[in-house]
């Protein structure tokens, strides 16, 4: 149905505007159709670097959410029903269609986001495309596992699980969403989608993608909402079968409390507090640039950023030096500059929390080495904006160095042993990823597999093979994505045993 279709209740209509005069009013995708919400709560949606309104998105709540959940219920069995390469072809549709919509992706993103568009451009569209067709490529080479026994052999049937909720954070929006609903649907379940409702953008792009492919109706549903109010009820309800959740540890918890006691299936990937771990037999350029990303990228809103930067103290005031001259080389600027390094943050209360660090900071002991509020144009008065900002001198054990600020906020600690760094990084309540930096890669190796994390770069950051397991421990999360794992997940494996003759 074409958007407009839904203003004829006389709701507020929501007509597609790119032109940023008027704000879009978002609507539901539930059973093939884009419908308003039941009742009349909207959230203004206001772009971090400008503070300016850009769209509202409806508060749906718990009968909206039941509508979605029917609608998906109601096509899980035919969606259910396809093959493996009949399902992979939707994906390479979506893909297709997804990446004739390249530009536009970026675009919404950096504006919905605050992040700069190169940013936008190179990793949320090309991924979001990229999921897409990296899960069509699995399924298709999807092979049924045969366990052979002198008098009978076994083989594994991966039937869909069912109806799949899939609730999604801020920082990566259409990226996270796609690394769901690819596979949940690939392996034949039907979802209901509630992104951020801080950056519903994208999440609307792709149910107008899926609209325009035909994908049958009610196998991809949206619920836009806060979490109070579509979130809660989503994980709550008695009809859905699974629950992929990424976002806070103390939001992972109650989705916890409220899926595991009637046993739906769940993957929570939450928050972390990553290291970066510098030895001195490092390549130093390399090492610089590196640990700068690994803290930075995304205004270090990315849940792998490398917050707590472990240097090896016979090179700790000459790596200090380098990394501090770096940061601050970094142009924090416009997202829509090609040549603007960091953004705004994601909210203004986002931004109160990052700066609430900082000042905890000082009072813990720590000394600023670069940060504050960068000058930025009128135009940008009202946006959330903050420096890269470096710590040095706290304890290992300070909250600034524990806890996870989500920001472009790092601290600096020296080491003087490998056992000393690893007991610094594994210092704190997560245990998601890491980064080592040697010219040694037997002591890279070895420093990795001591850290309690899912995931550890050696020389290297956020470099993602899509077919390796994603997830972390502790209060990281629960379960692993990604590849055969995100396959496993969002099916049931069941074994039949044949008896031989
Ligand atoms: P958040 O937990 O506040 O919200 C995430 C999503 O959950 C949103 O869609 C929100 O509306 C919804 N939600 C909120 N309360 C809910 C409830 N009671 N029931 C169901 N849904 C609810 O997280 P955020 O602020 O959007 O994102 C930042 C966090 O996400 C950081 O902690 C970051 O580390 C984490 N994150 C983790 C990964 C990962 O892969 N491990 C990736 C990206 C972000």
């Amino acid at each position: 149905m074409e958007p407009d279709k839904c203003c004829e209740s006389g709701c507020i209509p929501c007509e597609r505007d790119s032109d940023g005069q008027e704000p879009l009013d978002l609507c539901n995708y539930i059973g093939g159709e884009f419908v308003c919400p039941m009742g009349d709560e909207w959230m203004n949606v206001l772009e971090p670097a400008t503070g300016h309104r850009f769209a509202r998105v409806p508060l749906s709540g718990e009968a909206d959410v039941g509508d979605a959940v029917r609608a998906a219920r109601m096509a899980q069995p035919a969606w259910g029903a396809l093959s493996h390469s009949e399902r992979a072809d939707w994906l390479d549709r979506i893909a297709d269609a997804l990446e004739a919509r390249y530009e536009e992706i970026a675009t919404l993103e950096s504006r919905d986001t605050g992040k700069p568009i190169s940013l936008a451009r190179d990793v949320d569209a090309q991924r979001s495309v990229s999921n897409f067709r990296f899960f069509a490529g699995m399924l298709r080479e999807h092979e049924q596992e045969v366990f052979e026994m002198s008098s009978a052999t076994n083989y594994v049937v991966n039937k869909p699980v069912g109806v799949g909720a899939l609730i999604t954070p801020w920082n990566l929006p259409l990226y996270l969403l796609s690394w769901k609903v690819a596979p949940a649907i690939g392996m034949g379940n039907t979802v209901v989608c509630k992104p951020s409702e801080l950056t519903p953008m994208t999440a609307d792009l792709l149910m107008r993608v899926i609209d325009e492919v035909d994908l049958p109706a009610g196998v991809v549903n949206l619920v836009h909402g806060d979490g109070v109010g579509a979130g809660a009820p989503l994980v709550a309800h008695s009809d859905v079968d699974l629950v992929s959740f990424t976002g806070g540890t103390a939001t992972g918890e109650k989705v916890a409390a409220s899926a595991a006691p009637v046993f739906k299936k769940l993957s929570l990937e939450l928050g972390g507090k990553n290291a970066s771990i510098v030895f001195a037999d490092c390549d130093m350029d390399a090492t610089v640039a590196g640990v700068v990303r690994a803290g930075f990228l995304n205004q270090g809103q990315v849940c792998l950023c490398g917050s707590r930067i472990l240097v090896e103290e016979s090179i700790y005031d000459g790596f200090r030096d380098r990394f501090v001259d770096a940061v601050e080389a970094m142009r924090v600027g416009d997202p829509s500059d090609e040549a603007t390094d960091l953004g705004a943050l994601i909210s203004r209360q986002h931004l109160e929390k990052v700066q609430g660090y900082v000042e905890l900071a000082k009072e813990e002991g720590g000394s600023l080495l670069s940060g504050g509020v960068p000058c930025m144009p009128a135009e940008f008065e009202h946006g959330n904006w903050m420096a890269p900002t470096v710590i040095e001198g706290l304890s290992p054990n300070s909250r600034c160095s524990t806890e996870e600020i989500f920001g472009p906020v790092v601290t600096l600690h020296p080491f003087s042993s490998e056992e000393e760094a690893v007991a610094i990084a594994n210092n704190t309540r997560y245990g998601l990823a890491g980064s080592v930096w040697t010219g040694n890669l037997e002591k890279g190796k070895r420093v990795s597999e001591a850290i309690d994390t899912g995931m550890v770069w050696v020389n290297t950051w956020l470099h993602r093979d899509l077919r390796v397991p994603f997830g972390g421990v502790k209060d990281s999360g629960v379960g692993r994505e990604g590849g055969k794992w995100s396959l496993g997940f969002f099916s049931e494996a069941m074994n039949v045993c044949v008896k031989h003759d």
